[in-house]
């Protein structure tokens, strides 16, 4: 790799690194530098210091089923689900994990038959283009309590299975529900995605288990904090299990960090707030990036008949009191020419993204982030521009 990076600081306190006209750019994993901007700006006002002696303890609160929740977090959890109405939180219990990777494993494992004696191995599956993750979380172990069973829209053996349903989903921003509808299946609505800056807040979700993330809804991928709102109390004490075993918990410094980003973004959004302090409404501002970053796309994409990018209908949003289109955090494309693998394409670009392959799908298909820090997205744009170029006079 030839490539050369200088950083210099922008105007608005953002890094900024500018590449050399060879360098790589990674867009296949979904990193959420463009949160940076928002928390740049912030400065002093986000910082969380620790002393030596707090929170040495495994334990937070031994007097809940979930005994390392930091209560503040639960808090904030539920401050900023009644706030966005994303979720129902009432009568909920939650469970913190260390990322949502972690909570996937944990509601496979609760979900699970635990019989002693020859337990039946449960199915896993998801309905094509599904996030790669699943299938590799599902088989890590080669675990005889459950395993991937491919593709949701195929998946026909008798049995009790496990769907995972991703709303909107990663890789193409389609809204989904359950797709199998059998009475043996037990689904789990993975909500990373379900914000006011990725897509329109139709009504509060209500299902029996619900998975969301710091990573994606503030940008804090590097914390490792995710959650998990269950109905039943017994699924709920089971993925606690898997956690006493899995890790002892999770990081107090993580938890108490999430926390307080969250009751920024709270204060961020509330009119009592903002009169005083200059703070924009994160998801206001964050929305604002992401439609700008999917008009550049779509422009660019538009000068020529080689992509197909996924198309967004415009939904009324509860939370912002608007009409508004999605603005995904990937972007799932196609290659309208025939046979060309995408992925190989944008290669020889010099960028880098994720197969379709990977989701179930054709090589025709890519996904690739929108989350990148800017120097990334102009340089993406920029190269996009040159393959749609050279493309159409191969032709
Ligand atoms: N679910 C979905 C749909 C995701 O896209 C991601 C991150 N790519 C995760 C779960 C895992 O997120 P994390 O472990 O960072 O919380």
């Amino acid at each position: 790799n030839k490539s050369s990076t200088i950083s210099s600081v922008h105007e608005n306190g953002s890094t900024r690194n500018h590449h050399s006209e060879g360098a790589i750019i990674n867009l296949d994993h979904g990193d959420p530098t463009i949160y940076e901007s928002y928390w740049k700006k912030l400065g002093e006002m986000s910082r969380v210091t620790f002393l030596g002696h707090q929170s040495l303890s495994y334990f937070s609160n031994k007097k809940n089923f979930c005994w390392f929740l930091e209560p503040k977090l639960e808090e904030e959890i539920k401050n900023i689900h009644n706030m966005v109405g994303n979720a129902i939180v009432e009568d909920r219990h939650i469970v913190v994990g260390t990322g949502s990777s972690q909570l996937i494993q944990a509601a496979l494992y609760a979900l699970s038959d635990h019989s002693l004696n020859e337990p039946n191995t449960i199915s896993v599956v998801s309905a094509s283009p599904y996030y790669s993750a699943y299938q590799e979380i599902a088989d890590l172990l080669r675990s005889g309590l459950f395993k991937w069973a491919g593709d949701a829209r195929s998946f026909d053996k008798d049995g009790p299975y496990i769907e995972m349903v991703t709303s909107p989903n990663n890789p193409d921003g389609i809204i989904r529900q359950g797709l199998v509808n059998r009475p043996n299946g037990v689904l789990i609505h993975d909500l990373a995605y379900y914000w006011p800056q990725y897509t329109a807040i139709t009504s509060p979700a209500d299902h029996d288990i619900m998975l969301f993330t710091l990573s994606k809804s503030t940008g804090h991928a590097g914390s490792r904090i995710g959650w998990a709102l269950v109905r039943d109390k017994d699924v709920a004490k089971k993925m606690v299990k898997f956690m006493e075993i899995n890790s002892i918990g999770v990081s107090k410094e993580a938890q108490i960090r999430a926390a307080t980003i969250l009751e920024i973004i709270c204060g961020s959004c509330s009119q009592s707030v903002k009169p005083n302090i200059d703070l924009d409404n994160f998801f206001e501002y964050n929305k604002n990036l992401m439609a700008e970053r999917w008009k550049r796309l779509r422009d660019v994409v538009k000068k020529n008949d080689i992509f197909y990018v996924t198309k967004y209908p415009i939904q009324y949003c509860n939370f912002t009191g608007d009409f508004t289109e999605a603005y995904p955090a990937f972007a799932w494309m196609k290659c309208k020419l025939e046979g060309v693998d995408c992925e190989k394409l944008f290669k020889e670009h010099k960028i880098l993204t994720r197969s379709g392959r990977r989701f179930g799908c054709d090589p025709e298909y890519v996904r690739i982030s929108m989350l990148s820090g800017d120097d990334d997205f102009d340089l993406f744009i920029q190269r996009l521009s040159t393959i749609i170029g050279s493309q159409s006079l191969n032709d």
